[in-house]
Order: structure tokens, then sequence, then C-alpha cells
């Protein structure tokens, strides 16, 4: 009787916990009809945020990038990339037409978790120390133009609206960071204070951010690219527009009639959204509450949390990993995205994977294969809704560039690079997403639009950016 009674109580509870998973997937579905209403809505957002400063959840920021790199760039630059947990320095040697990229170098140090939530200061003397032991060691492959000081192309993933090429201001922090007395200041100020007070000799002579960059490095690399997109801790997207299409822009019109538009859609919402109370939930208790919601569905940082509180209400209100709820499951941001891309990728009948993540990272020793089974189902539905969410962005855009039609029976090709830790690592999301572009855009569009994955191309755009704003060919400038 024990026994038949237990297993009664098992199976009520494996119900109870499918029925969550159910609902949760339901809330989660993502009908190709519901994508084109993201997109629409994307569209329509973006135009918005073009006509007028505010006019949107969607900045459309104004990145002062009118030139793309051509090639001709010359000489030895350096980059800083800062962005999330880690920040990468680079130095590239240029060498002009045709050499391309001579040398390049880089180092990647890990942003210590209390200065990203500490203060400006301590922060960039942090990065400009890190900076500064780079420099020194520069080798003998690396030729600086004699005469000429160092010059830095500053990669800074957050959303700033610039005044200029080499000058903006921090709108607001986002991904984990939280420093209040950055917040309203010019960031390549504050890096220049800090490079002072290091007595590091070097100048800022560009500041993008990691979506232009991408776009750059990308171009370089290839004519036709003319969108970009990160999916990494953070999201993001940068495109090239007309500057006639940029009712905002007050200043002279932008030499080649274009401009690099940082749309900064972290922070895009629409109702056709498919949010769930887990979503609801993370966002109130995030950082950034009613931020980054677009960004909280589809990136890097979110998506195991998410995975999380889906198994946390299992434990709780299902009993899923037992009578107690496994005190770990508790703690947000435990599961993180690349441990969740592992259960998801799990191919061993077993599902060790899955099996010692759980108990690894959750101290949860005992599960059946049937649990995790359910438990990579989860995973699955995270992931799909982010991915699809997400090309139903990219679509946007290419509604946006008039790039979404055949026009004239003529096939234009159409590229995209795409970077990010998510894109780059987590093969299902990527596969997914590209195969909703696909099915998004028809059999016949879907040949001539590529995403590329521009691996650590906001570096080298960065650099680039920097050669083509050096100080040096000021006098050349018209
Ligand atoms: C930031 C963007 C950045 C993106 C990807 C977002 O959180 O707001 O500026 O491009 O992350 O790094
Ligand atoms: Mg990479």
């Amino acid at each position: 009787a024990v026994v038949v009674h237990r297993k009664m109580r098992e199976a009520a509870r494996w119900t109870r916990a499918m029925k969550i998973v159910k609902e949760f997937e339901e809330k989660c579905e993502t009908p190709i009809g519901k994508l084109k209403l993201v997109a629409d809505a994307m569209t329509v957002e973006m135009h918005a945020g073009l006509a007028s400063e505010g006019g949107s959840k969607l900045k459309m920021l104004i990145s002062y990038v009118d030139n793309l790199p051509t090639g001709n760039e010359k000489g030895l630059f350096y980059a800083l990339d800062v962005g999330g947990t880690n920040f990468r320095v680079l130095r590239v040697q240029l060498g002009g037409k045709d050499a391309g990229i001579v040398n390049q170098q880089f180092t990647e140090v890990s942003i210590p978790p209390n200065l990203m939530t500490g203060t400006s200061d301590e922060l960039f003397d942090f990065i400009v120390t890190e900076l500064a032991n780079f420099v020194a060691q520069e080798g003998p492959d690396f030729q600086l133009t004699p005469g000429m000081q160092r010059e830095l192309g500053f990669t800074f993933s957050f959303p700033v609206i610039q005044s200029s090429i080499a000058s903006g201001t921090l709108l607001r922090w986002t991904k984990g960071f939280s420093i209040d007395d950055t917040v309203g200041q010019d960031v390549v100020a504050e890096l220049t204070k800090a490079m002072d007070r290091k007595g590091l000799d070097m100048r800022v002579t560009a500041l993008v951010n990691d979506t232009v960059g991408t776009l750059a490095g990308g171009r370089y690399a290839d004519s036709e690219v003319v969108a970009a997109v990160i999916l990494g801790t953070g999201s993001n997207a940068a495109y090239v527009e007309r500057s006639l299409a940029i009712p905002k822009w007050r200043g002279l019109p932008p030499k080649a009639g274009e401009m690099v538009i940082n749309m900064e859609w972290g922070n895009f919402r629409s109702s056709h959204l498919p949010l769930t109370e887990y979503d609801h939930a993370l966002d109130a208790e995030s950082l950034n509450p009613g931020e980054q919601i677009y960004e909280k569905l589809i990136s890097g940082m979110y998506l195991g949390e998410i995975v999380r509180r889906v198994l946390c209400r299992m434990a709780e209100e299902a009993a899923f990993f037992g009578d107690t709820v496994p005190p770990k499951l508790k703690v947000p941001f435990i599961l993180r995205t690349p441990d969740m891309s592992a259960m998801h990728h799990d191919t061993s009948p077993d599902l060790k994977v899955v099996a010692n993540k759980l108990k690894d990272i959750l101290e949860i020793s005992s599960s059946s294969l049937k649990m995790r089974k359910l438990i990579v189902a989860l995973c699955n539905i995270v992931a799909t809704r982010g991915a699809r969410v997400a090309a139903a962005g990219i679509l946007g855009i290419l509604k946006k560039m008039g790039r979404d039609t055949i026009k004239d029976g003529e096939k234009q090709r159409t590229v995209i690079a795409v970077d990010g830790g998510l894109y780059e690592h987590y093969i299902e999301y990527q596969k997914c997403l590209e195969n909703t572009v696909n099915e998004l855009l028809g059999q016949d569009l879907s040949d001539s639009i590529e995403l590329v994955h521009a691996n650590d191309g906001s570096g080298i755009g960065a650099a680039l950016l920097a050669a083509s704003h050096s100080q040096y060919l000021e006098a050349e400038k018209p």
C-alpha cells in the first residue's frame, strides 16, 4: 500500500510538472504570423526613433560613423572593447591598400564583479591599468608611425548618446552593470581622465558601440555587409541608414549620404512579444526593471535564468526535485546560459551532461532520465523562443532597409554580420535563428540574404574606425 501510494503521489507530481511546462510552452509560441507582427512593430519603432529624440523605446542612436572602412587604413592602432564581464584590448598593424591586417594581438581580462557595481573611477582605473600593461608589451612587430600619438578605438557596448565620433554620454547601464556616477558622463572623458591618472599617452579617436564596430569590421571583410547584430550577454543591432531618412539628424549631411545607426534594440518592446509571468518576474527583480525587455527575452544573460525560474516553479509547486526545493535553485542567475546550452546539446543516451549540471550547479544528486528529458525540452522552449524573436527583429531591419522584397526581379546580396557568445556557441540557438530568418523571408529571398559570423569583428572594427578618424587625417578632411 505504501508503494502504491508513493507511486500515485509521484504520478500526480509529474502531471503537475508537465502542466507547468506545457502552459509555459504555449505562452512561448511564436508562429510565423506573430513573428511578422513583431517585425512590423520593430520597423514602426525604427521610424519613430529616427523621427525625434525620445520618439521611441528604440533610441536609434546616431553613431557619427558616416564612412565605413575602405581597406586603405594604415598604421598601428589600438582598440579597447568594454561591454560584458570581460574586456579586450587589441592592437592591429594595418597595412593599407591590399595588405590588410598585417599583425594583431589581443588580451582578454575579466572584470571583477564588484567593479561592475562600484564607482566610475574604480572601473576606469582598472581598465586603464590593463590597457597600459598591454601597451607596454608592444613588440617589434608593431610600428607606430614616427611622431604619432597612439590612437584608440573605444568600443563601449552600452547605450551612449554621441555628440561626435569620439565623445558620448552614457544613458544608462545594462547587462549587470550599475554604476550611478558614470550615467550622464562622457565615457571618453572618463577613460581619458583615467589614462591621465595613469600617465598613459593615448588618444581616443573613435567611440563605438560593439554593433557599430562589428559592422565596420564586417564591411572591411565583405563590402556587402549592411547591418550587424550582437547576440551575446546583451543584444543589439546597427545598420546603415540613408541620412535623408533620419529626420532628427541636425548636423551637416553625412559625406556619403549614409549614417550608421545604433538601434539599441535591446530596449524594444511590443504587445506581440510572447512574454510570460516568468519574464515579468525576471524583469521586476532585475537591475533595470522595465528596460531592455527584448534583450531579456533573447540574450545570453537571461536565457539560463528563465529556465531556472521555470524549474524553481516546478520544484515549488510540483515537488519536481523531491519534497524540498533544492536551495541552490533559488539563487538568481545561478544557471548560466552556457550551462543551459550544454544541457540542451547533450546527446548522450542517459543525458549525463544534464545529470552532471544538476549535480554540480544545483546540488541535485538524483534525477531520472524522464526528468532530464523534460529539462532539455524546457531549454529548447526558451532557446527557440529567443532565437525566433531575434529573427523577427532581423526581418524588421531588412524591411526598414527595403531589403525584404526582390526589386525589379534583381537579387541584391545582403550580408548581416553577427557576433556574440550566444550566437557563436549556442548552436541550437544559431540554427534556429537562421532557419527562422529563412522561413520569414521565403525561399526566393533567403538565398540572397546571409548571416555571417564576424568573429570578434567589433575590436578590429573599432581599430579601423580609430584609423579612419585619426587626428592626423584631420587636415585632409573637407
Ligand atoms: C547594450 C548595447 C550592446 C548590446 C550587446 C546591450 O545591453 O545596451 O549597447 O550593443 O548589449 O553588447
Ligand atoms: Mg568570438
